[in-house]
């Protein structure tokens, strides 16, 4: 835990986010991308480690097998609750030295031109939303979670 992160003071409640918290155990957080107030793009998940570790090479195996199965739960309920027809993934930790990928959904009939983890943002047809829209999806992707198994 570092006091001055901003993932770490999100798990904590210390800095309210758009949406509401999709899920959390020991080991991930899982919840929606904020833009501060701004319209975001609909199902963009952010997936976090829980502990305060930079990148994927400094997970301890159980922490990635959390990971990973979160990673394939989510983007299967944004197949079938947003009806993504496909998910980009993506690790920077340019800005936060705190493990979390972005989890993006491409939805149909987006032009091959804006195919991409982040030139999706630029189809100016995309779903953007505010808070209520953002809040929805966080709920349908929490709810699809909490019915279907790990197996
Ligand atoms: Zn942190």
């Amino acid at each position: 835990m570092s006091e001055s992160c901003f993932i770490c003071n999100k798990h904590n409640g210390d800095i309210q986010t758009s949406g509401v918290k999709i899920y959390e155990d020991e080991f991930v957080y899982v919840g929606h991308i904020d833009k501060g107030g701004k319209p975001s793009y609909l199902g963009h998940i952010m997936i976090d480690l829980k502990r305060h570790a930079p990148s994927l090479g400094d997970m301890t195996m159980d922490e990635a097998k959390a990971f990973g199965v979160i990673m394939a739960r989510v983007s299967k309920a944004l197949k079938e609750t947003e009806k993504a027809e496909h998910i980009y993934a993506a690790v920077s930790g340019n800005s936060v030295p705190h493990l979390h990928m972005h989890i993006i959904p491409r939805f149909p009939n987006t032009p091959e031109a804006y195919w991409g983890a982040w030139e999706v943002y630029d189809w100016p047809e995309a779903p953007f939303g505010k808070n209520p829209e953002i809040i929805q999806v966080c709920e349908q992707i929490k709810s699809y979670l909490e019915e279907t198994s790990y197996e």
